[in-house]
């Protein structure tokens, strides 16, 4: 049966995809979790979001796309003999970039979501001030939307609350979600796959932890 005001949040447990998940269970009155595997080094953040979807009261469904490692060996986050980028290389994306990786998960995502007859998708990728991912932009969102709609001749619409926010917007909507604390102390987001704070010094952490201390100063300046 067509449930018409339910979606399904491609779910990782990190800051984004937390900050999603409180948006659509306010938007849609049921919201289910999908979190994928993908031959990534750190299992503990699949734990970590199995665990804030259950607190959340969200059906969790975990798939299993760790196919996807084996495809391209190049990537950090799958292959553990390859160091980590920490800037961007001048010709091509940091190693930190994991090719079709959107495209996968959001079309096994809306495969899932269908099969329920949910047709609402959230994801939480952004343009605004990340590596310039390309299957983070809002042009492949939209194209692959489109295709997906083509493909099983369905009205699949696929959200991106985040698409335009920064990294400090981003913290900005978790507080306006009331899930601030929630989002600071019990996500996932380092690559070197450390809770809350991180590491501190990859390039998920010095994002997270950039976009927050902006945010926490403009709250400031807005209280005084
Ligand atoms: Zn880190």
């Amino acid at each position: 049966m067509r449930q018409k005001d339910a979606a399904l949040v491609c779910f990782s447990g990190g800051q984004d995809s937390t900050t999603c998940l409180f948006w659509a269970k306010k938007r849609f009155s049921r919201v289910e979790a999908v979190c994928f595997t993908y031959g990534q080094k750190h299992s503990l953040e699949i734990e970590v979001a199995r665990q804030i979807a259950a607190d959340a009261d969200v059906p969790f469904q975990l798939l299993d796309v760790s196919l996807l490692s084996q495809l391209d060996t190049s990537c950090s986050l799958t292959n553990t003999s390859v160091e980590m980028d920490r800037e961007k290389p001048a010709d091509s994306y940091p190693n930190t970039f994991v090719p079709g990786r959107n495209m996968v998960f959001l079309t096994f995502a809306a495969i899932l979501a269908r099969s329920k007859g949910i047709f609402h998708l959230v994801t939480g990728v952004s343009e605004a001030d990340y590596s310039g991912y390309p299957d983070c932009r809002d042009t492949f969102v939209r194209s692959l939307n489109v295709t997906l709609n083509l493909a099983m001749d369905e009205q699949f619409v696929i959200h991106t609350p985040l698409m335009e926010r920064d990294k400090s917007e981003v913290w900005e909507l978790a507080d306006e979600l009331g899930v601030f604390d929630l989002v600071r102390t019990r996500t996932l987001t380092c690559y070197n796959g450390i809770m809350a704070e991180g590491c501190g010094h990859c390039p998920a952490c010095k994002l997270r932890e950039e976009g927050l201390r902006k945010y926490l100063a403009r709250r400031q300046s807005k209280r005084k």
